[in-house]
């Protein structure tokens, strides 16, 4: 437990140091476990998503896109069921310490006993209160007067702008059932325990992937479709005995599906929820024709028959992805895996992100850095490589410290520039997994490295 918890601390501190992750608002002392993503977890975030709808749109058929607004009328909202008690946690308080917790959370009281009442507060021993329910949605006013009639919500998901667009999509892309539309976008939910770095936030972005299909189908699918999100991680190099998929049982179904599974990975913090799939039934499409009057049946030209489609959802978060991400590839090596030089006795840090996902790919390196003519050769393969690899410059201390330092950030290859460069206007290029070295003509070096990033 100690060594978990250290793990998480150790983390946290890089993404800091290393312009990954930052507290929100951290010069006021931070804000409501908000977080800033810097320079390089933008990056790799962005990394995540492009892997995910490549995955969506490219690697399979019949997925298009959308991006809706995160603002919509609060109808969607009664109609979705997240204004009644269907969007709400249970809260407990301990009477003796003041903390809240979420009901479920408690361990060894809650989910995993079978939704029992949790009476003990976790922290102290104290007596908690009885669970009351606590509605997630964000309250916010649209115009310039606040009262009732201006009321709406920040959503907390996105995928009700998928189901309010189903008609859209279907008659401007002239689909046929079976398809899926899928969204990234922000979400916001006013948790009541956000912990644990960026696992649980109360701004987070998700990906959602909502699969419209004919009812005799959606058992098919939801199988289909749990299988495919598992194997994106496993494709993206998430080890495999730290991932599982957790069937949800009868009592803790969401109030809109028939069937739900959670693939879960082991954090320092325990298995944890990273994505849900449901088979959501015609629970939103059937709400929605009710609450707008529009019938949102699906007519199949070929059977001539008129049904409401079942959708199998796939919802994950793209923070919590990423946590999922640095936690997998967080290596640390005692003594260095260095054996040519002598043990420095220090801890080496390898951030082993897959090459999608690395937010730096390529640095490239002067040997050393007091020597005018290898300085201006190593800018210019830099300025030559920039515009087609996310790259970084570095000439700071001895070029071992360097790609310590490039290690740390995952970044796949150092190029390194040295003095037989200037004469064979060749480089070297190393590997951060195997840091093998081989040596390449300057004037390939593009098409090489693409080729590596990209087979
Ligand atoms: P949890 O039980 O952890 O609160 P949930 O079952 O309510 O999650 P879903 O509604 O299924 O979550 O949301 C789908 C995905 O969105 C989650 O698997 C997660 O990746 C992401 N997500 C949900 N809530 C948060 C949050 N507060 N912070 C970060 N990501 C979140």
């Amino acid at each position: 437990m100690e060594n978990s918890k250290l793990k998480m601390e150790k983390i946290v501190s890089l993404t800091k140091r290393r312009g990954f992750v930052f507290l929100s608002s951290e010069i006021y002392g931070g804000f409501s476990s908000c977080y800033d993503f810097g320079p390089l977890g933008v990056e790799m975030k962005n990394n995540i998503k492009l892997a995910w709808r490549d995955e969506m749109i490219k690697n399979h058929e019949n997925i298009v896109g959308l991006d809706s607004a995160i603002l919509m009328s609060p109808r969607v909202w009664q109609a979705s069921g997240h204004l009644t008690a269907g969007f709400a946690d249970t809260l407990v308080e301990c009477k003796s310490c003041h903390k809240r917790f979420r009901a479920d959370e408690i361990e060894g009281q809650g989910r995993d006993r079978g939704g029992t009442v949790p009476k003990v507060c976790p922290e102290c021993g104290g007596q908690l209160t009885e669970p009351r329910k606590f509605n997630l949605m964000m309250k916010t006013f649209v115009g310039p007067i606040e009262n009732e009639a201006a009321v709406t919500y920040l959503r907390a998901e996105t995928c009700q702008g998928i189901y309010v667009n189903f008609e859209n999509v279907l008659n401007s892309m002239r689909l046929k059932v079976p398809f899926g539309i899928c969204q990234i976008g922000k979400s916001f939910r006013n948790e009541i325990t956000p912990k644990d770095f960026i696992y649980r936030t109360r701004e987070f972005e998700q990906m959602e992937m909502q699969w419209f299909c004919h009812p005799k189908d959606a058992k098919k699918y939801f199988e289909y479709w749990k299988k495919e999100r598992l194997n994106w991680y496993l494709n993206l190099g998430i080890k495999k005995e730290n991932l599982r998929i957790r069937e949800h049982k009868k009592e803790e179904l969401a109030h809109y599906a028939i069937a739900g599974a959670d693939i879960e990975y082991r954090f320092p913090f325990g298995w944890r929820e990273i994505e849900g799939i449901h088979n959501r039934g015609d629970f939103d499409l059937k709400n929605h024709s009710k609450y707008s009057d529009k019938d949102l049946s699906y007519y199949d030209e070929e059977t001539k028959a008129k049904y409401i489609p079942y959708i199998i959802e796939t919802s994950g978060g793209v923070d919590r992805s990423c946590l999922v991400f640095l936690v997998d590839a967080y290596e640390e090596i005692e003594g260095g895996r260095t054996k040519t030089t002598k043990s420095t006795k220090e801890i080496e840090i390898l951030l082993e992100l897959h090459k999608k996902i690395a937010p730096i790919k390529v640095a490239v390196l002067p040997l050393v850095r007091n020597k005018p003519e290898l300085v201006k050769k190593t800018k210019e393969v830099y300025q030559m490589l920039k515009p087609h690899f996310v790259c970084q410059y570095d000439e700071l201390g001895s070029i071992g410290r360097r790609y310590r330092r490039q290690d740390e950030i995952a970044t796949i290859f150092c190029l390194t520039v040295d003095f037989e460069s200037l004469k064979q206007d060749d480089l070297t290029i190393r590997n951060r997994d195997t840091m093998a070295q081989e040596r390449v003509k300057i004037k390939e070096l593009v098409r090489i490295l693409k080729e590596k990033l990209e087979d």
